[in-house]
């Protein structure tokens, strides 16, 4: 029998296995190339999951170099609607904790250089970015945080950077300055390759540290990656039973447009 999914989930960085190391392990086949591992499909609340690390097992994969294409396109052919996206953050708040999480509902990008789209032609496809982000499954989420009693921010806008180093303080506070509120570096293309996948696609952002520092604190020290996957690896087991009750409480129905995302998107002539 063909490997089958309903929901998807990327790990992050410090997120390499989802619920122990259960589960049967698949390679994927994509035309875009091998995805960052194998795909591990499991059940978690009745459903069945397929699990991928978008920085592959041992983290050899820095964001820049991860075959989002590959990945995405992995979760299509299993057939995968929903992905669940965990990533680390820095934030760019000072009401924003690491050790919190965000629901992003928009994102910047300031990436460069990066393959983000399946259609380069003939058939020339737009897909709306305008809400990146599914407003249904950030509604399961913000329903599943509160009830695990975690903190969190219903919504957020992540500016997306190329890396892999990090920021200055200078461009540090230029993102703040605009309004910003966490930063990483994996959001941009993964959301919009979902998206002209007609996928929904689900933001967990977890905050690891503040960025270059926090201006006017000068006792917060810039982001090291150590400390970002210290971090993580604290909020592992929460992060593990949010997207548990994420996954048990969606809905079969998609209450949402990203599943006719390509609809209005095409050119014809
Ligand atoms: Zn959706």
């Amino acid at each position: 029998m063909r490997a089958r999914a309903e929901v998807g989930v990327f790990g992050g960085s410090g997120f390499y296995r989802f619920i122990g190391n259960s589960g049967k392990q698949v390679r994927i086949v994509t035309p875009y190339g091998p995805p960052s591992a194998a795909v591990t499909l499991t059940r978690v609340g009745g459903k069945r999951v397929a699990f991928l690390p978008r920085h592959g097992v041992r983290h050899e994969f820095p964001p820049h170099a991860v075959p989002y294409k590959a990945n995405v396109y992995a979760f299509k052919k299993l057939g995968v609607a929903r992905v669940v996206a965990p990533n680390a953050v820095g934030s760019l708040k000072g009401n924003i904790e690491p050790g919190d999480l965000v629901f992003c509902d928009q994102f910047v990008n300031l990436t460069a250089g990066r393959d983000a789209t399946y259609y380069d032609g003939p058939e020339t496809t737009h897909v709306s970015m305008a809400e990146p982000y599914c407003p249904q499954m950030r509604e399961v989420a913000i329903r599943s945080a509160r009830k695990l009693k975690v903190r969190f921010h219903e919504g957020g806008t992540v500016v997306v950077v190329q890396g892999p180093r990090f920021s200055t303080k200078a461009e540090s506070r230029f993102f703040s300055r605009q309004g910003w509120d966490v930063i990483n570096m994996t959001q941009f293309p993964e959301a919009v390759l979902a998206r002209e996948q007609e996928m929904c696609y689900l933001n967990i952002s977890v905050v690891t540290d503040y960025d270059a520092g926090l201006e006017g604190d000068p006792s917060v020290n810039p982001v090291s990656h150590r400390e970002v996957m210290r971090v993580f690896e604290r909020n592992m087991s929460m992060l593990r039973s949010l997207i548990g009750d994420i996954v048990a409480s969606v809905p079969d129905e998609r209450r949402c447009a990203c599943g006719r995302a390509l609809e209005s998107a095409r050119l014809r002539a």
